[in-house]
C-alpha cells in the first residue's frame, strides 16, 4: 500500500527529522538564531492514490507530546484547489498538515470538511482559517460540537497541556450537508453523504470520484478500538450495507492510510457485535450495567490497541441503547 514509490515520490515533503535537522541548523546559525513562527513543521503524508494524500494518526489518546495528531487527515488535489478531509485534534498538528499541503501544492485550500464532530478530527481547523475555506460538515455537526465546545476544550486542555492546546479554537461548519453535496475542485469531484446514527450523530463520507476512494471517517477503525458515541444498532446496519460497496479502497478514520472492502470493517463488525451479542444476552438474564462492563465483548480485548481505555465506555453506551430494545 505505501510502497518505496510512492515515498519516494514524496520526498519533497520534509521529515520530522529533517525539520530538526534544520532547526538545529538554524539555532546554531549566528546569523539567524530562531525559525520562524510561520515554518510549521511538516507532517508525513502518503500518496495512496494520485492527488490524493493521507497522513496516519497514532494510536495514542492525546497528550503534550503527540499534540493531538491521533487520527487520519487527508487532502485532494483538484485542478483549481484543494480540500482538506479533517484537521487533527490540535491548531500545531492543523498547521503542520498545512504545511504538508503547501509541501505539495500552492492551489488554495478552498474546502476543509470535518467527517464529524470528534476534537482529533475538527481541532485543527483553526490552521486553515486565513485561507478562507468553506467549512464543512453534516448538517448536526455544529448543534453536536456547539453543546460539547467546552467539555471537550477543557479536557484537551488538560490533556494536550499548554503548548500543544495553544491556539484551538472550536470552528463550526459553515455549509451544512443534508443527504448529499458535491464539491467541485476543478475537474475533480467530491460527493459528501450523510450517514444515519452510527459512530457518533453527524457522520459524514466522502467519495473522490475520480480515483473511486471513499473516506469513512471513524465509521471505519483499524486497529485503533471503535469507539461508540451514536447507536451501535445503527453503525452495525451501516456497516452491512458498505459490505457490499464496490470502491477502490477506502480511508479509516483511525488505521492505515488505505484499505479494501469488505477486509477492511470485518474486525469491527466483529467487534460492534460481540459487545451487541453479550449485553443482549446479559440484559436477558437480568444483569446490571455493572456485570456487563466486566464481561460484555471481552473476547476482543487482544485484537485492539487502546481497547482498555475505550472498551468499557463502549459497553456502556451499548448498554444504554439496548435496555430499551
Ligand atoms: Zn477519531
Amino acid at each position: 500500500m505505501i510502497d518505496r514509490e510512492r515515498r519516494s515520490a514524496l520526498s519533497r515533503v520534509v521529515s520530522r527529522q529533517d525539520f530538526l535537522r534544520a532547526a538545529l541548523a538554524l539555532a546554531t546559525s549566528t546569523l539567524l538564531r530562531y525559525v520562524p513562527a510561520e515554518a510549521a513543521e511538516s507532517l508525513e503524508v502518503s500518496e495512496v492514490a494520485p492527488g490524493l494524500f493521507v497522513h496516519q494518526g497514532r494510536y495514542e489518546v492525546q497528550s503534550p507530546q503527540n499534540r493531538g495528531d491521533m487520527a487520519n487527515a487527508s487532502f485532494v488535489v483538484g485542478g483549481d484547489a484543494v480540500a482538506v478531509i479533517d484537521t487533527l485534534g490540535s491548531a500545531v498538528a492543523g498547521r503542520e498538515l498545512r504545511s504538508a499541503v503547501r509541501a505539495v501544492t500552492s492551489k488554495p485550500i478552498r474546502y476543509v470538511i470535518n467527517t464529524h464532530m470528534h476534537p482529533d478530527h475538527v481541532f485543527g481547523n483553526t490552521a486553515f482559517k486565513n485561507d478562507n475555506p468553506t467549512f464543512v460538515g453534516h448538517y448536526k455537526l455544529a448543534r453536536g460540537l456547539a453543546t460539547r465546545a467546552d467539555r471537550y476544550l477543557a479536557i484537551n486542555k488538560q490533556m494536550l497541556g499548554d503548548a500543544a492546546f495553544e491556539g484551538i479554537e472550536v470552528i463550526l461548519p459553515t455549509l451544512a450537508v443534508e443527504n448529499s453535496l458535491t464539491l467541485d475542485l476543478g475537474g475533480r469531484s467530491l460527493v459528501l453523504e450523510t450517514q444515519q446514527t452510527a459512530h457518533t450523530d453527524n457522520d459524514l463520507t466522502i467519495t473522490d470520484t475520480a480515483t473511486d476512494t471513499l473516506f469513512l471517517g471513524d465509521l471505519l477503525f483499524s486497529v485503533h478500538v471503535p469507539t461508540l458515541d451514536g447507536s451501535i444498532r445503527g453503525w452495525l446496519a451501516l456497516l452491512d450495507r458498505l459490505a457490499s460497496k464496490k470502491t477502490a479502497r477506502v480511508i479509516p478514520g483511525h488505521g492505515p492510510h488505505a484499505m479494501e472492502l469488505p477486509e477492511a470493517i470485518q474486525p469491527e463488525q466483529r467487534y460492534l457485535a460481540a459487545i451487541a451479542g453479550d449485553v443482549r444476552r446479559l440484559i436477558k438474564e437480568g444483569k446490571t450495567l455493572e456485570d456487563a462492563t466486566k464481561t460484555a465483548g471481552f473476547s476482543e480485548r487482544d485484537a485492539w490497541k487502546l481497547f482498555d481505555h475505550y472498551h468499557v465506555r463502549n459497553v456502556t453506551a451499548a448498554f444504554a441503547e439496548l435496555e430499551w430494545e
